[in-house]
C-alpha cells in the first residue's frame, strides 16, 4: 500500500509505519528532511501507480520498434529459408523423375532387345517351345 508524507513524497505504508516508530524523534522525510507525524501519512487508494517518466517511455517505444523489427527480419528469413527449401525440392523432384524416366527408357528399350533375341532364336529353331510365354 503506497502512502503519502505530508511533503508530497511516497514510500510504502509499512516502512513509513516501522520506520516513524522505530526514530520517534526524527520523524523527517528521507528526500527532503520535511517533519512527519503518523497521523499525517495519508494512504493511496489507487489502484496502481504509474511513474511518469519520459525517458522511459522513449526507451519503451524504442524496444517496441525493434521488437517489431526483429519479429518482422525473423519472419522474412523465415520464409526466405522456406522458399530455399521449396525449391530444393523442386529441384529434387525434377531430377529423380528424369531418373526415373531414364531407367524406363532403358528397361522398355532392354525388353525390346529381348524380344528381338527371342523372335530371332524362334526363326532359328522353330521346333523349340515358345521362351515369350505366349
Ligand atoms: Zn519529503
Amino acid at each position: 500500500m503506497e502512502s503519502c508524507l505530508p511533503c508530497g513524497h511516497i514510500y510504502g505504508f509499512s516502512c513509513i509505519n516501522k520506520w516513524l516508530k522505530r526514530s520517534p524523534n526524527s520523524r523527517k522525510c528521507p528526500q527532503c528532511k520535511k517533519l512527519c507525524k503518523l497521523k499525517d501519512v495519508r494512504v493511496l487508494y489507487a489502484a496502481r501507480l504509474c511513474v511518469a517518466d519520459e525517458e522511459l517511455q522513449k526507451r519503451v517505444i524504442t524496444l517496441e520498434a525493434e521488437c517489431a523489427y526483429l519479429k518482422q527480419s525473423h519472419k522474412s528469413v523465415y520464409e526466405r529459408v522456406l522458399e530455399e527449401m521449396r525449391n530444393e525440392m523442386d529441384e529434387k523432384s525434377m531430377e529423380l523423375k528424369g531418373k526415373f524416366r531414364k531407367i524406363c527408357e532403358e528397361m522398355d528399350a532392354r525388353h525390346k532387345l529381348n524380344e528381338a533375341r527371342c523372335e530371332a532364336l524362334e526363326k532359328m529353331f522353330p521346333e523349340m517351345p515358345n521362351m515369350r510365354g505366349n
